[in-house]
């Protein structure tokens, strides 16, 4: 008797131990799991809807990594305290993951009060943790995916609640999604697209193309940036604009890169020497302290002059991990290639990077070049940051140039570059060679022989 009751109770805690997170006390994925799928089989007979939300710490990396994983722990122990708190007594939350939690709400029947009861969470998470004698902020996003039907699983709605979440992250922090149908249509799309780029890229089938920069005084070619194409058997013609976003999510970028700067840097060979090559970097290269040794190996391998080569970065690239970005853009300066500040003037441009940060050139985002001749604000920031490119010593190139009068007014500006469809489109390799036998007759054949 004593026995079998002693046996009861050790069975209970370590069921109980397999259900709660150590950490914070709250339930676990499997408490989490185990919650929804009762309530589904509660509402079986019952039209009632019910919400489950997942919900992801914006920024929790960054300050585990700045405070030490004692007070990341506290944190999210003070986010457990925090959540558990604004439950009612029919709600339940569980820790799900390293800074992911889950919830349920069995009283919650529509999408406007699953969104508008998340949002008051991530509120109450806003608020300043104590770290000892130190505050941080956090915020969060939100998932969310509403049981309708007897036909759905557990499984279902939190990976609709998991959809939600990633649009969710990737509109911004502290939003609040709800998983909607176009949702799931739009993730199989994203699939496929991974699926397609990972067999082209590994069948070599991303081709650079090159669109000239130009000395906007003479109108001579002084350089080309690669842009990268990709035309799918099935899907036909994706933009870098769809592609490159995707191939940074799903971990194929480096590969991508790769491909297209071996077959760039191969056709800038027989360029003439004076003309440089510029290549763009993603954000996630910039984390990855293998991008720079990958580009110094391709230009030993093509023999491509690193002097010729420049390489364009933006501002997101380097908020990310600035250290890191550093350390990489360091390496390859010290060979060399010089580095830009692309699209400049859009997102979270800061001044005081420009200080800290140096660049070779910057490139005035074509927000900008578009709207010079019909909007003075424009017209003003482009002199402002022409006057700052010439204080610290920066070249600079405006991006997008479409018509003659944009490029005379950039001119009497005093802007030495430019770049855009007035000059010439991306085109392919062999485009560009016809092209530049036609500007660089002499240094071509010379080449030649
Ligand atoms: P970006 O680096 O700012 O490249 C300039 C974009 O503006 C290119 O778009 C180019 O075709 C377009 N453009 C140039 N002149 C004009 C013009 O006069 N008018 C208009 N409307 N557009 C013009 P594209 O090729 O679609 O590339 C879009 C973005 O995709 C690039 O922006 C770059 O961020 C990214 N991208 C392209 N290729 C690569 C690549 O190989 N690697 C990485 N990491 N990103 C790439
Ligand atoms: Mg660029
Ligand atoms: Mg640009």
């Amino acid at each position: 008797m004593q026995t079998s009751f002693g046996t009861g109770q050790a069975n209970r805690e370590s069921t109980d131990l397999a259900f709660t997170d150590p950490l914070t006390g709250l339930g676990n994925h499997r408490r989490f799991f185990d919650k929804v799928d009762r309530l589904i089989s509660d509402r079986a007979d019952d039209p009632a809807p019910f919400t489950v939300g997942i919900l992801d710490l914006d920024g929790f990396k960054p300050i585990n990594d700045l405070f030490g994983h004692k007070a990341g722990d506290d944190i999210l122990i003070q986010v457990a305290m925090r959540l558990r708190a604004s439950m009612d007594g029919h709600s339940t939350v569980c820790r799900i993951g390293a800074d992911e939690f889950a919830y349920l709400y069995p009283m919650v029947f529509s999408e406007e009060a699953a969104a508008e009861k998340s949002r008051m969470l991530i509120e109450i998470l806003s608020a300043p943790y104590d770290v000892g004698e130190r505050t941080a902020r956090l915020s969060a996003s939100v998932g969310c995916s509403l049981f309708y039907s007897g036909d759905e699983t557990t499984e279902i709605l939190i990976n609709k609640a998991e959809t939600a979440l990633y649009h969710a992250k990737r509109s911004g922090r502290g939003r609040v999604v709800v998983y909607t149908r176009e949702m799931e249509e739009a993730a199989k799309r994203v699939t496929r697209i991974e699926q397609a780029l990972r067999r082209a890229v590994s069948a070599g089938e991303v081709e650079p193309h090159f669109q000239p920069i130009v000395d906007l005084n003479t109108r001579r070619t002084i350089g080309f940036e690669t842009l990268a194409r990709w035309t799918d058997r099935d899907l036909g013609s994706v933009p870098p604009t769809v592609f490159i976003p995707i191939a940074e999510e799903r971990g194929i970028i480096g590969p991508l890169s790769q491909l297209v700067l071996r077959k760039a840097t191969e056709a800038a060979r027989i360029w003439p020497k004076e003309l440089f090559l510029s290549f763009n970097l993603s954000p996630s290269q910039l984390v990855d302290q293998n991008t720079g040794l990958h580009i110094l190996a391709i230009l030993e391998r093509t023999g491509f002059d690193p002097r010729r080569l420049e390489i364009e970065i933006t501002e997101t690239g380097l908020m990310n991990d600035p250290a890191s970005a550093e350390k990489i853009v360091e390496d390859l300066r010290r060979v060399g290639i010089r580095v830009s500040l692309d699209d400049f003037g859009t997102g979270q441009s800061s001044l005081g990077r420009l200080r800290e940060f140096h660049f070779d050139k910057l490139k005035i985002d074509r927000a900008f070049v578009s709207s010079i001749l019909d909007d003075r604000p424009s017209e003003h920031i482009i002199r402002a940051i022409l006057a700052m490119c010439e204080g610290l010593g920066m070249d600079v190139v405006a991006e997008g140039i479409e018509q003659e009068a944009q490029a005379d007014r950039l001119v009497q500006f005093g802007c030495a570059g430019g770049q855009g469809y007035l000059f010439g489109k991306p085109v392919d390799a062999d485009a560009t060679l016809g092209y530049l036998r036609d500007s660089f007759r002499g240094a071509l054949r010379a080449k030649a022989v």
